[in-house]
């Protein structure tokens, strides 16, 4: 099989008309590193990526472009059974509106609510099913004390069925730096220090490299 490997990056969004939505501020920095250093590797990559992001242009490189949760989940199934790795770094919206409106909803003096709905989890639903020698990795965006920030990426590792965890406080999200520590559920944490994303991203990518090989 092809070394490839597919990343969801950036926000969704979630539509309640045709111009507003709900989203949040993810960049898609991090994914977009993750991507160049695994094209560095030779390997080919496919990119999952949210409204919003200047897609990269590179050979060996797919970049397909989605809007909401439910199109990210059915555009990484489309491609799931020709991907050894899967890196999930993108901010997915946890909820949708319940009702879409056709059309601008007219301003007006009254409230309006919104009622949201759950969205679909895209890492736990597709590593339900992952094929034996299929790494996948997670993000865990956390806030509070360090230890409060580990014992809640552990357990998102174990509910989400994933290889390994890359937790990141919270605020990474609209930064150029990050600091990452790197769970695995054979038990080993890395803790890194504060480092742009870039620099962030290559020792990721050993590590998710290293790993795959001890399973391939
Ligand atoms: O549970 P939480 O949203 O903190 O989990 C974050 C991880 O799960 C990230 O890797 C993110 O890309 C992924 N995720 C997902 N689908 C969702 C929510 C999060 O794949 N609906």
């Amino acid at each position: 099989m092809k070394k490839v490997v597919l990343i969801t990056t950036g926000p969704t969004r979630e539509y309640f008309d045709r111009v507003r939505f709900i989203s949040n501020a993810s960049s898609g920095l991090q994914g977009k590193y993750l991507a160049e250093e695994f094209l560095r590797r030779n390997w080919s990559v496919i990119v999952v990526a949210g409204a919003g992001v200047e897609p990269l242009k590179r050979k060996k490189l797919i970049w397909k472009k989605v809007i909401s949760a439910r199109e990210m989940l059915a555009v990484v199934k489309r491609y799931l059974g020709k991907v050894r790795i899967i890196v999930g770094a993108a901010a997915v919206s946890d909820w949708r509106p319940q009702r879409f409106f056709p059309g601008k909803i007219r301003r007006s003096k009254k409230e309006l609510n919104l009622i949201l709905k759950p969205n679909p989890d895209i890492l736990k639903s597709i590593s339900r099913k992952k094929h034996i020698n299929q790494t996948v990795v997670g993000f865990a965006l956390e806030e509070g004390n360090y230890s409060k920030q580990l014992k809640s990426a552990w357990k998102k590792l174990k509910e989400k069925n994933l290889d390994m965890i890359v937790l990141n406080p919270l605020t990474s999200m609209e930064s150029k730096n990050t600091k990452l520590t790197i769970l695995r559920k054979d038990g080993l944490v890395k803790s890194l220090p504060v480092q742009d994303k870039k620099v962030a991203a290559r020792y990721l990518v050993n590590e998710i490299l290293q790993y795959y090989q001890t399973i391939n």
